[in-house]
């Protein structure tokens, strides 16, 4: 089935008693068992509910894993995925994560032993090199956040099989209708569902899908263990946005694409960050295994200064100053002080994460309305 109707259908039938086209959404912690230990597959709503269960078999499906899992957060997906290590265990790991990610691995892992290298994922030599007789897991994020960079996931699948690694790929920014990391040989695919799956700034949460049995066996006794699952009406909302997903990613697309174009050709900007264009040094292999270049984007100016990013946020109407993305209005950030701000200056800058960088989260409204404003808050800097 094609990804749009599967965005429509994914997940769920009429639910049978009362034909009600939508799943109903059922606010109960437990089940009624009809004999000690006699349920019908439902016991306690931290280990299931019919309305995650829906979401979960709906995401699965639309990334072409056979097992998902929903978490209440993206971060709550992340940790899940490093609780399947254990102590002496070693983590390779793209060097331009998502900041909670970074801090995750450094502040919380990394002081119950398990290792990390960070790295740029350029090369199949550069990834050789990192890994360790301990290397356990690999974890890519592409395009990353906020500089886009694009790591080329099926050469990384073809060096963690070699070596017997877990592969991740933090899918958020692309979303499952525009890269599919299992097709390309990863285990793991982690979205932050906050972000375009959720599409409307509502909800915030992870999820995870992988084909593996064992790794799926794994994921679903750390979720329901740890507990950090999504109540039913959050599950209910991302079902929703998911039916639209397809429509909105391909708004996304368009705008961003135009955005870019507009955006290199100005005369105050310096530097456009967008695997869409030819220039950016990752959109051969973007166009390779993305089906197109997502709606995030960022940019320099030519007078690349905190002050001057300042000035430009504070001058957009349309682009709304917050974090987060992908949702259908446009969001700008100022990653140095709000996202990225965990994340030591000294590496910031080393991963290309200057104090004037702005990011873009390019929503669905008209275009020209979006560049409009742009132009607008551009021209007082
Ligand atoms: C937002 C985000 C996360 C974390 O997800 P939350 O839902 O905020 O916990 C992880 N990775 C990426 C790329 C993100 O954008």
């Amino acid at each position: 089935m094609k990804k749009s109707t599967l965005c429509v259908h994914a997940g769920h039938e009429p639910e049978p008693v009362t034909g009600a086209v939508m799943p109903p959404v059922f606010f109960t912690s437990t089940y009624v068992q009809k004999a000690p230990g006699e349920h019908q597959g439902y016991d306690y709503s931290r280990a299931g509910n019919p309305s995650r269960t829906v979401l979960e078999k709906a995401l699965a499906e639309l990334e072409g894993g056979n097992h998902g899992f929903c978490f209440s957060s993206g971060m709550g997906a992340v940790d899940c995925v490093l609780k399947t290590l254990s102590t002496g265990d070693h983590v390779v790991a793209m060097n331009d994560l998502y900041g909670g990610t970074y801090r995750l691995f450094r502040q919380s892992y990394e002081k119950l032993g398990i290792g990390f290298s960070f790295i740029g994922c350029s090369s199949a030599a550069e990834i050789e090199a990192a890994i360790q007789p301990t290397t356990r897991l690999m974890w890519i994020e592409t395009p990353t956040n906020p500089t886009l960079k694009v790591v080329d996931i099926e050469l990384c699948a073809q060096i963690c099989k070699k070596h017997g690694i877990v592969l991740v790929v933090d899918n958020t920014f692309a979303s499952p209708l525009l890269q599919n990391p299992l097709a390309l040989g990863a285990d793991v695919v982690m979205h932050s569902m906050t972000k375009y799956i959720g599409g409307h700034s509502d909800l915030i949460m992870g999820g995870l899908v992988t084909s593996d049995n064992r790794l799926a066996e794994s994921l679903f006794f750390n979720q329901k263990s740890t507990g950090a699952t999504p109540g039913p009406m959050d599950c209910y909302l991302a079902l929703r946005g998911i039916k639209t997903l397809h429509l909105r990613m391909k708004a996304h697309v368009e705008n961003a694409g135009q955005i870019a174009q507009f955006l290199q050709g100005h005369q105050k900007v310096a530097q456009v960050y967008y695997p869409g264009l030819p220039e950016h040094p990752g959109h051969l292999i973007a166009a390779k295994q993305m089906n197109g270049f997502g709606g995030m984007l960022s940019f320099e100016l030519k007078n690349n200064s905190a002050e001057n990013a300042r000035i430009f946020l504070l001058n957009t109407r349309l682009f709304v100053l917050a974090e987060s993305l992908g949702g259908v209005e446009s969001l700008a950030s100022h990653p140095a002080s709000m996202t990225h701000a965990s994340i030591p200056a000294e590496v910031r800058l080393a991963n290309g994460i200057s104090d004037g960088l702005i990011r873009l989260s390019v929503g669905v409204e008209d275009v020209e309305d979006l560049m409009e404003d742009l132009n607008a808050a551009l021209m007082q800097c």
